[in-house]
């Protein structure tokens, strides 16, 4: 078998949860992984304490205030890159071979765009881009013939379920996403209306940065995922499912039109997919012990409950409509979730904001860049008008 060859890997979203398994990961596989480059948004200090650990010699805060600081912390045969530009910059560079996308919201899609077009291979757990720009990416990256590799355990592990599968698209029943259901899974309606930023932010199977871990309380984080799965597999809304799965252990499955399903299961851990978004197609030994079936006691699937939890009926509207009404729904549901953290909004009004900016959205089936970014901009605004 041919040797593997080191990937150089710029991570965007270091500082982040996703970005610190990485970092793990990479630690871990020393000579298959190699990190180049590192981009946070405004915590100047975590990136100082990790890029003296990687050695990193270019490194990106998009906060440009900062950039004085952080020169002065850092070696000068550091580059230091700020701004939106540093980001670009830093997801262009002529040392990496895979650009790993962990920004949490949209900040990360030019930056993306940019790593597609200098022939980049992507791996993605930056999910919100997809749902804002599913069409421009996939396009984009077709044309450059790049890879996308998914990050998200879900997607990874639809991607497992489908590697080596060679009938294509048209043998595939249904993609199922599992979903842990988060922390509200059992409460009613009545209970949702007084719940807490503390108690949203408990997730019961993962430990993710608040934002997507909020998601997970409304389920919108599995709505975004459908639309996640559309257009990294290339599927129609109409044969991706979802079903709830509070162990966490099963990632999602494949049904083929035979009945037939496979599923991908392995500890509730991101460094898993991490590590196999960055080595595709080779598995490689990893620091990760392998589940003991004798210690689980069950795995347990069951129906959402989608009249309560609105975010799964939304998600698939958003997606059956398509153009440019995913990416409203998308900057709504951020909007909304910054407004339930400040405590401007109770829980159940994030559906609701949601869907009131759906109504009015007027959808353009054309999803180009240029209708895509203004329907964010108009979406945001229509939201903060339902926040306020
Ligand atoms: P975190 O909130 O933990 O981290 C977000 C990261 O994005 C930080 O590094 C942050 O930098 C950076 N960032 C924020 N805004 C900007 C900006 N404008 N420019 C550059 N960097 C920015 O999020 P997660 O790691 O939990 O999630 C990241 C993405 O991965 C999300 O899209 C999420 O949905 C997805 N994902 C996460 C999973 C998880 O287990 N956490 C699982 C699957 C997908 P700073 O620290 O400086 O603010």
């Amino acid at each position: 078998m041919k040797a593997f060859s080191k990937r150089r890997v710029v991570l965007l979203g270091s500082t982040g949860s996703i970005g610190q398994s990485t970092l793990q990961v990479a630690a871990a596989m020393p000579e298959q992984i190699q990190i180049v480059g590192l981009a946070a948004g405004s915590n100047a200090a975590a990136l100082v304490a990790q890029a003296r650990e990687t050695g990193v010699k270019h490194v990106a805060l998009n906060d440009a205030s900062q950039e004085a600081w952080l020169r002065a912390q850092l070696p000068a045969d550091v580059k230091v890159h700020v701004g939106e530009q540093g980001l670009i910059e830093l997801a262009t560079l002529t040392d990496a071979d895979v650009v790993l996308m962990a920004i949490v919201g949209t900040a990360g899609l030019m930056p993306a765009l940019a790593a597609i077009e200098a022939g980049k291979d992507i791996a993605i757990a930056s999910k919100e881009i997809l749902v804002m720009a599913g069409e421009v990416i996939t396009t984009a990256a077709q044309k450059r013939g790049v890879r996308l590799l998914p990050v998200d355990s879900e997607h990874n592990a639809i991607f497992q379920c489908l590697d080596g599968h060679r009938g294509g698209q048209a043998e595939v029943a249904r993609l199922i996403l599992t979903a842990s259901g988060g922390p509200f899974r059992k409460w009613s309606s009545e209970l949702l209306d007084s719940v807490t930023l503390e108690q949203a932010l408990q997730h019961p199977t993962w430990q993710m940065g608040p934002k997507i871990s909020i998601d997970s309380a409304t389920m919108f984080n599995k709505g975004l995922e459908m639309i996640e799965a559309r257009w990294l597999f290339g599927i129609e809304m109409d044969r991706i499912d979802v079903v709830i799965h509070p162990q966490s252990v099963v990632h999602s499955m494949v049904e083929f039109i035979d009945g037939s399903i496979m599923a991908q299961m392995s500890r509730t851990d991101m460094i898993f997919p991490i590590q196999y978004a960055l080595t595709w197609p080779r598995r490689l030994a990893g620091a990760m012990a392998p589940l003991d079936f004798s210690a689980l006691a069950a795995l347990e699937f069951e129906k959402p409950r989608e009249d309560v939890f609105l975010a799964l009926s939304l998600a698939r509207r958003a997606g059956q409509i398509g153009g440019t009404m995913p990416a409203v729904m998308n900057a709504a549901n951020e909007v909304a979730v910054q407004a339930f953290s400040k405590g401007s909004i109770r829980f159940p009004q994030i559906w609701q904001v949601v869907s009131q900016v759906m109504d009015q959205h007027a959808p353009q089936s054309s999803a180009e860049l240029r209708e895509v970014l203004a329907a964010d901009a108009w979406a945001r605004a229509a939201a903060a008008i339902c926040c306020a």
